[in-house]
């Protein structure tokens, strides 16, 4: 069995995944691995925030590990909230805040079009790769919902009638950017 570190502390996150994972792979997260810090997210694209996670794990542990960083894109609002979809209403990420400057911004708007994107970044055995899911939807006009976490009241994906916040994690990953992502990073890892 491969050990692998997924450098996250977002309990949602980890639960979303390990539902995903078979049983060849043993996922261990940050708290497992006895790593206690707040992974910095300082760029502009969600590609180096999941490499600057990823490699700052792989330097403190020498393991494989991998990363993701996620950002919900709104068409009419030229892809805001995008990579700054944690802190969007302020450095204390706070989902509700960030939830009510989303339905404000779009007060008005006709085109409610958004999509979360995942870009994964894994390294494995010293070698970088990444690895993209995209989810497609709307932002719906009022909020729905009290499962998942951050925008998921909000988010309705194409081809559901109902939030993401309305859905079980099963249901979530039948649509979710994170499970397109990850599918592809373990069909990697199964091919290794
Ligand atoms: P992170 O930087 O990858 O942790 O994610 C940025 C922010 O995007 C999070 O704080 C959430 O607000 C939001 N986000 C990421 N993934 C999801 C999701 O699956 N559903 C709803 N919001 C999400």
């Amino acid at each position: 069995m491969h050990t692998i570190i997924f450098a996250t502390n977002n309990e949602h996150k980890i639960k979303e995944i390990q539902s995903l994972v078979g049983s060849d792979f043993s996922i261990i997260t940050l708290k497992e691995a006895g790593i206690d810090i707040d992974i910095p997210e300082p760029h502009n694209t969600l590609q180096e925030n999941a490499y600057e996670k990823a490699i700052t794990i792989e330097s403190i542990t020498q393991q494989n590990c991998f990363s993701e960083d996620t950002g919900l894109e709104i068409e009419s609002l030229n892809g805001e909230p995008g990579v700054k979809s944690a802190r969007y209403a302020g450095e204390n990420r706070n989902f509700q805040a960030n939830i009510n400057k989303v339905l404000e911004k779009l007060e008005g708007h006709k085109n409610r079009k958004a999509q979360f994107r995942t870009v994964i970044c894994l390294v494995w055995n010293k070698e970088v790769f990444y690895f993209e899911g995209i989810c497609k939807g709307n932002i719906s006009e009022t909020m729905h919902g009290a499962e998942g976490f951050g925008y998921d009241p909000i988010f309705i994906p194409d081809g559901a009638s109902k939030s993401f916040a309305e859905m079980t994690i099963e249901e979530k990953n039948k649509f979710s950017h994170r499970q397109k992502a990850v599918t592809k990073l373990f069909t990697f890892l199964h091919s290794k």
